[in-house]
């Protein structure tokens, strides 16, 4: 292994950049790695942003993704508030020099991108009015945390993941609680409608009011503060606080500059290569192919991507062997609800529902050409276990077995 070197920079301290980072160690990598980072934390989780942490049922001491010791430990410099803002490579197309926002210089070998996303923002007047918040990273988290308590009548554009977190958050709390969503179904881009339809009559059961095929047009305020949010019907809705969860951006800049292929992210293969083979990307600023999608390419914004994908990126860097690819999966909780999602549903042509959405303990399992690839668990975490395992042997579950709940689905798991 080279000692030599000046070593791997690793651009973006989520948990792609970290996980790039582990992977390279774990694969005895002994030249210098160096993970840069804009913000001033060190790699934290992000999911309990919307949940745990805004409940307040968790500190920010244990968002943390590793304690403080493991970067030393591991000799990984970790520089955060450190954003790096220009890079120039080599005439070999590998090595070069990044900048830093305040003018550090970084030397680098290797070049791993795992730039993130950043959330979409609300294009209507009044969008920067105080009570208007977005939630990515800690002091978005600290900030809706902090005026959750001094808040009654609170307003979710976007019937997404993290709008409906949020969302169960505030109505707990007892707030008065409304979601606008453009949609005609709340999780229109990620989930089948089955389970759109299930999240709307469980917000609904729990107090909110959920508004479908909505749009904002303004948000209203007065002394600086927002007083209301305008549907382009004319409707205003009363709010002191207004949550916006309307999707990401990958932040694709760097990557431009490079002059890498970029689409709504950066273009990588299934090796985490970008255009440059020398360099790397992983975790939400990517698009990638996908078996399951031949001919196109996926953003895929989950935890399990970007921790998979990074080690996918370390190998690459190191020419080693690739890992497997792993199934993706995803989990969502909202209020006393918790989903599991194993495989991609998009593209399905049926379906099977497996108990009762009513009780509240339900899975869909989605197939196409009759084959099964994927399933929503709602508070059912065996049938979730079971779909992933199914789907990382390449098996299926037979449609026509699927639906009875007296039978366990491991049991129903056919190697084709
Ligand atoms: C509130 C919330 C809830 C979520 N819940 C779930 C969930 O329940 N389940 C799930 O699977 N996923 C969830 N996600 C998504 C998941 O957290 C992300 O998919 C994952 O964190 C992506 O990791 P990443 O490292 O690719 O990107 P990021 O976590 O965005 O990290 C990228 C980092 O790069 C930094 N950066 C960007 N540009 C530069 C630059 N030029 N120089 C230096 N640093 C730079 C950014 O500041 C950022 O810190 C949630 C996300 C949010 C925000």
């Amino acid at each position: 292994m080279d000692t030599a070197e000046t070593g791997t920079l690793i651009i973006g301290a989520g948990e792609a950049g970290l996980g790039i980072a582990v992977a390279l160690r774990n694969a005895g990598y002994t030249a210098p790695v160096t993970i840069s980072g804009s913000e001033a934390d060190a790699p934290y989780q992000r999911p309990p942003l919307s949940k745990e942490f805004l409940a307040g049922e968790m500190d920010e001491e244990n968002l943390l993704l590793r304690a403080n010791n493991f970067y030393q430990d591991k000799e990984i410099r970790l520089l955060t508030n450190a954003h790096i803002e220009d890079i120039v490579l080599d005439d070999n197309a590998a090595g070069g020099t990044a900048t830093t926002s305040s003018g550090t210089e970084i030397r680098f070998d290797r070049l791993a991108l795992a730039t993130g996303a950043s959330p979409r923002r609300l294009p209507v007047p009044g969008a920067d009015l105080d009570g208007v918040c977005y939630l990515r990273d800690i002091p978005d988290a600290r900030r809706l945390r902090g005026l959750l308590p001094e808040a009654r009548r609170v307003v979710v554009v976007g019937g997404g993941y993290i709008g409906l977190e949020a969302a169960a958050v505030a109505r707990t709390r007892g707030l008065e609680v409304t979601v606008v969503e453009t949609f005609e179904r709340l999780l229109q881009r990620v989930a089948a409608p089955p389970i759109s339809e299930f999240f709307r009559a469980a917000h609904e059961k729990r107090g909110a009011r959920v508004l479908l095929g909505a749009s904002v047009t303004a948000l209203q305020g007065s002394a600086g503060s927002v007083t209301g949010v305008e549907l382009s019907d004319g409707t205003v809705l009363p709010a002191d606080l207004v949550i916006i969860g309307i999707g990401v951006e990958p932040r694709i800049e760097l990557a431009q500059k490079l002059g890498l292929d970029c689409g709504r992210g950066i273009i990588v293969d299934d090796a985490a290569r970008t255009s440059n083979p020398a360099i790397v990307a992983a975790g939400d600023c990517t698009m990638q192919p996908h078996p399951l999608y031949p001919g196109e390419l996926i953003c895929l914004e989950s935890v399990q991507n970007a921790a998979d994908q990074a080690k996918v990126a370390a190998a690459s860097l190191l020419d080693g062997p690739r890992p497997e690819r792993a199934v993706p999966w995803f989990w969502s909780n909202q209020a006393d609800i918790r989903l599991q999602i194993a495989g991609l549903s998009a593209g399905f042509d049926d379906y099977v529902i497996r108990g009762e959405p009513g009780s509240e303990q339900f899975t869909v399992l989605y197939y196409r050409g009759g084959r099964l690839i994927a399933a929503d668990a709602v508070n059912s975490p065996h049938d979730f276990m079971a779909v992933k395992r199914a789907l990382g042997k390449g098996a299926t579950i037979d449609p026509a077995d699927a639906a009875n709940v007296g039978v366990q689905l491991k049991t129903l798991i056919r190697e084709t």
